[in-house]
């Protein structure tokens, strides 16, 4: 299984999951249709499905144009009423197949929207899986909670993505790294894993790269929303429970600036 991430808009990331073998692919919320099949064209695969993480409008707003270049398409996502383009709505726990090798299962993690998808990706026994987290999970941080409570947030982070295997490679929807790990330090100084990470996520943007992906291990390392279940941190921001401090971090973020 290959992963490409396809840098959209201003600093969305949509993503090709190709298997080599069949060369056929899907695609993560390819909000530029025409930038994502030429990536297809150039390395001849062939498009079979659209993977959506959530309704706004630089995730899915590409789904209407990508069903006319590429007729009889699927197009998966957690609701058809506000998705656009979505044909095939997925429930928590659903299972797909993209090819003989690959294949998908949708984890329902809202808070930022109601219906986000995240998508466990899974190929051949000895490759590590891959998880495709849109806007609830970001490397170092999470989305704004839109559409939910800090509980959900927490279920969605510390259980469901939290409960992947450690390895698992985390693809997320916006290059958001270095900011988010300038707020992280805020919250923890000390913590010496968040001054490494950040020090190569500058080096990789300087150099042009993407920081995806990261790993469901590395952000228990370093990602202050999901060390909210930790009660050394829950202390540290001056709470009681994890959920409590989620809520807390995610004020003093949304009031931070860089
Ligand atoms: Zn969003």
């Amino acid at each position: 299984m290959k992963i490409i991430p396809v840098p959209c808009l201003e600093d969305n990331y949509s993503y090709l999951i190709i298997d080599e073998i069949s060369n056929e692919a899907a695609a993560v919320d390819p909000v530029e249709p025409e930038k994502v099949l030429r990536i297809c064209q150039e390395i001849g695969c062939q498009l079979k499905i659209i993977l959506t993480t959530h309704h706004h409008w630089d995730h899915a707003g590409g789904n209407e144009k990508m069903k006319e270049l590429v007729p009889g398409i699927t197009v998966y996502g957690g609701s058809l009423d506000n998705v656009k383009g979505c044909t095939n709505k997925l429930e928590n726990g659903d299972k797909l197949l993209l090819s003989n090798d690959i294949s998908i299962l949708a984890l329902h993690t809202p808070c930022h929207t109601n219906g986000h998808i995240s998508y466990y990706v899974t190929g051949k026994a000895d490759e590590v899986p891959a998880v495709f987290t849109g806007d609830t999970l970001f490397i170092a941080g999470c989305g704004k909670f839109f559409e939910g409570t800090a509980e959900q947030m927490y279920r969605s982070l510390c259980v469901t993505l939290g409960s992947l295997p450690k390895p698992t490679w985390v693809y997320c929807g916006h290059e958001y790294t270095v900011s988010n790990l300038l707020f992280a330090q805020t919250v923890e100084p000390e913590n010496t894993k968040l001054a490494q990470k950040l020090a190569w996520a500058n080096q990789q943007r300087q150099s042009g790269l993407p920081t995806v992906p990261s790993t469901i291990e590395e952000e228990w390392e370093t990602n202050p929303f999901m060390r909210a279940e930790l009660p050394e941190m829950q202390e540290k921001v001056g709470c009681k429970s994890a959920v409590e401090a989620i809520q807390k971090i995610r004020n003093q973020k949304d009031n931070w600036r860089r």
